[in-house]
């Protein structure tokens, strides 16, 4: 089968990704017909309308920040953050996602609270079960560039709804160059660590950074870059997308890159998806997801 097509029809688990930064720009433009339609003020215009959003576009930082504030600005009251919820939620599951953990940070706005926020979301995903096949969590974030009060807050909410301690947890580890935190954030055990770039010492981590990595095996989930060195080390490794809509991407669109990258096979991305099933934080789910991939590996003989 073509690349392009059977990376869209392999059962995918998504395991990272950012609903602010997963917009797709057909996400954004429905929300700006929102806000135009009901006379909001909408102060994205003149960024948005210079900006050509495509598949293989290269962007620097600065516009990659800029895609954020816009989305930000979309998703800034009840009603929007719900459309772009669903929208996008629709969106991972067209590209053949069958399990997402869709993350966010609660943010206060001028007209929601952050429990407004996460209840906003949360029952948009509730919502979302009647119309989608594709299986959907929330993971709330902290940003942990925020006050500590404001972690405490969302950390509260967070045990609040879930009606337990959070007895899972994934950080962001080695995204950039820090081998001290690095190995702080590794040596507390999260159940997964998402990015884990600059853990080898080729790129900015150091010796001891990897030998912990390697020898804790706690699963990384990332877009396809730096690929190799994790998985001929073994380490559990989760193809994700992290910013669909920041960085014009897709989960298909990342296993095809991957695949093409590093030269893997067709079975072989199967069996990247089939792992990551062992790593979803929604336990009660495991086995009906990996079924479905399993389903497609026997069905397509990989
Ligand atoms: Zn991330």
């Amino acid at each position: 089968m073509d690349l392009k097509k059977y990376c869209r029809e392999l059962p995918k688990i998504e395991l990272h990704a950012h609903l602010n930064g997963s917009l797709s720009q057909t996400t954004m433009l429905h929300l700006k017909r929102y806000h135009a339609d009901r006379g909001f003020e909408d102060k994205t215009n003149a960024f948005f309308d210079e900006f050509q959003i495509g598949s293989g576009d290269t962007r620097n930082i600065t516009d990659c920040f800029q895609v954020f504030s816009i989305a930000h600005s979309l998703t800034s009251t009840p009603e929007t953050l719900a459309m772009a919820t669903m929208l996008t939620l629709q969106e991972f599951q067209d590209d053949g996602c069958c399990y997402i953990e869709l993350r966010s940070t609660p943010r206060e706005t001028e007209s929601m609270s952050k429990r407004q926020y996460l209840e906003t979301i949360i029952q948009t995903i509730q919502k979302s079960s009647l119309n989608l096949t594709m299986v959907s969590k929330l993971i709330v974030s902290i940003n942990r560039s925020c006050p500590i009060h404001d972690a405490e807050e969302i950390a509260n909410l967070a045990i609040e709804f879930s009606k337990m301690y959070p007895d899972v947890v994934t950080l962001h580890c080695g995204e950039v160059c820090n081998p001290e935190e690095v190995l702080q954030m590794l040596k507390y055990k999260p159940d997964r660590i998402g990015h884990g770039v600059c853990i080898h010492p080729q790129y900015g981590g150091t010796d001891e950074t990897w030998s912990l990595l390697c020898q804790m095996k706690i699963p990384v989930d990332y877009d396809s870059h730096h690929f190799r060195e994790l998985y001929d080390a073994e380490i559990p490794l989760i193809i994700c997308t992290d910013d669909k809509g920041v960085f014009a991407t897709s989960l298909s669109q990342e296993y095809r890159l991957c695949a093409e990258t590093f030269n893997l096979t067709q079975s072989q991305l199967a069996r990247l998806s089939l792992n990551a099933c062992q790593f979803m934080f929604a336990e009660e789910k495991r086995k009906l997801l990996n079924d479905a991939v399993l389903n497609f590996i026997n069905k397509n003989e990989l």
